[in-house]
């Protein structure tokens, strides 16, 4: 069964998911995973040992790595903090660390905003 509540991984998204999710004034760019979905999402039964889990995500990063959606893609797993899958080059949890630290920067440059005015806050 698929859970509605799980957020789309690029790779199974539709042309107009992508549109929809990623749209903005012109064209998304399009995502360098749905040529082999598998390869960022892993095999729908479970037949991956360790080694080749470690193997494709290695694989998938590469794949990341040259996506000319990579950008938009990363905003997009901050946003909905995917439990599965490489996305941007990230696995879920490594997503979840980079957005708790985006978060964390910006109520930190909040406050200093608060509490230091006309300090520069890079
Ligand atoms: S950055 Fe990776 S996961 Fe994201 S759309 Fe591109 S290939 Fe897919």
């Amino acid at each position: 069964m698929v859970r509605s509540d799980l957020p789309i991984h690029p790779a199974r998204m539709s042309l107009a998911e992508i549109e929809t999710t990623w749209g903005g004034d012109g064209d998304p760019p399009l995502p360098e995973c749905t040529y082999d979905p598998e390869l960022h999402t892993g095999p729908r039964a479970l037949i991956e040992t360790s080694a080749e889990h470690a193997a494709r995500e290695a694989v998938a990063r590469e794949v990341c790595a040259t996506c000319p959606a990579s950008e938009v893609c990363a905003q997009y797993a901050r946003k909905v903090r995917p439990t599965f899958g490489i996305w941007a080059g990230l696995t879920a949890a490594e997503i979840d660390t980079y957005a708790q630290m985006v978060e964390l920067s910006e109520a930190m440059r909040a406050r200093a905003a608060r509490h230091l005015p006309g300090l520069e806050v890079a």
